[in-house]
């Protein structure tokens, strides 16, 4: 694989290199805001905790708007997975999370051949809003894993913070699946991640769900878990549910019955989910910025807790801390948004 190298770059204070990352899109859900936090709000606060905060693993308020305690990391390297985009500190989940990681990578080696997982976002280390890339990913139940296979070889920190995603579609044709990227292991590993019964919702692009409604002959129980959504052409969402017995986690309303592949996601291969907002209306007002107090009260004293004594006593690898991080490099744009045709902008989550 070719990795494009970019210009040299130095760390010229936190803002920068924020700015730098902010403007990036790299790992994950396109389409929240990318605005510079302001100083004080909650994206700022939860973004500049390093480290998680001690206490019993707490998954707090809803997938957009909560925080998490006693969250633990994956680890940067295990058997069948490499962590990717180090540098933005977000393999953080509850330990719920981090498990299941694990096993989906262990299983998809052994049960479909799937050669390891590159594993994205999950949270920050205490949860909360990001200041880019998601909307959700706030109480570390939901982690973004890349439809590329892990390569064989361990990939440096410079590679994983630049290597490109790849699409799944297809370049100049609308919402259609890309038949030399696409192949039955991709196809086998949505239906293992989706087979867990902690597993709530697999989050696909629209012509990833279409292609499977297709083409799936298996068992089609699970097919329902995956949701049509923009964006995630290259990689896919993991939502768990609520942990049993999490009582300060809020659970999103259950999934319809059926496999999803009718009418619900018939829209998405209309204009509509497309359109362009008509010319004379006014754009919506953006919304207020999340400060702590908007999110569930618990959250403060979560910022304010003790916190782990350092990522590899909150890490259940060896290798923890063996990898060190390279500053952000900015690359070219066309290194960090995949190219999706014809498909406008990912238009922001509505999860
Ligand atoms: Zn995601």
């Amino acid at each position: 694989m070719t990795i494009r190298l970019a210009a040299p770059f130095q760390t010229i204070g936190r803002l920068a290199l924020a700015g730098i990352i902010g403007a990036s899109l790299i790992a994950g859900d396109a389409g929240a805001q990318q605005k510079q936090p302001s100083p004080g709000s909650a994206k700022a606060l939860f973004g500049s905790a390093s480290l998680p905060a001690q206490g019993p693993a707490q998954s707090i308020g809803f997938y957009s708007k909560g925080c998490m305690l006693g969250g633990i990391a994956l680890p940067v390297d295990g058997p069948t997975w490499q962590a990717m985009r180090l540098s933005r500190n977000r393999r953080w989940g509850n330990p719920a999370m981090i498990a299941l990681l694990e096993q989906l990578s262990r299983d998809a080696q052994q049960k479909i051949g799937w050669p390891g997982l590159l594993v994205g976002d999950i949270a920050q280390p205490r949860g909360g809003p990001m200041f880019n890339g998601h909307a959700s990913h706030q109480i570390g139940l939901d982690a973004d894993v890349w439809l590329t296979p892990m390569p064989s070889r361990r990939l440096t920190a410079q590679e994983r913070e630049e290597l490109p995603f790849t699409t799944t579609l297809q370049k100049g044709k609308f919402l259609t699946i890309d038949p030399r990227v696409w192949t039955q292991s991709h196809a086998k590993l949505l239906m293992l991640a989706a087979s867990y019964p902690q597993v709530e919702r697999i989050f696909v692009n629209p012509a990833i769900k279409k292609k499977m409604c297709d083409t799936w002959t298996g068992e089609r129980t699970n097919l329902g878990k995956l949701r049509p959504i923009y964006g995630h052409d290259s990689h896919f969402h993991i939502r768990m549910k609520c942990p049993p017995g999490a009582a300060a986690c809020k659970p999103q309303a259950p999934i319809s019955d059926g496999d999803g592949c009718g009418k619900s996601l018939a829209w998405w291969f209309t204009k509509e989910p497309w359109a362009a907002p008509k010319p004379n209306v006014r754009p919506p007002k953006p919304p207020r910025e999340m400060m702590v107090s908007d999110l569930p009260k618990s959250c403060a004293a979560v910022l304010d807790a003790p916190p782990a004594a350092s990522i590899a006593a909150a890490d259940g690898g060896p290798d923890a801390t063996a990898l060190t991080v390279a500053p952000a490099v900015p690359a070219a744009a066309g290194d960090l948004l995949p190219a999706i045709g014809p498909v406008p902008t990912d238009k922001p989550l509505v999860q």
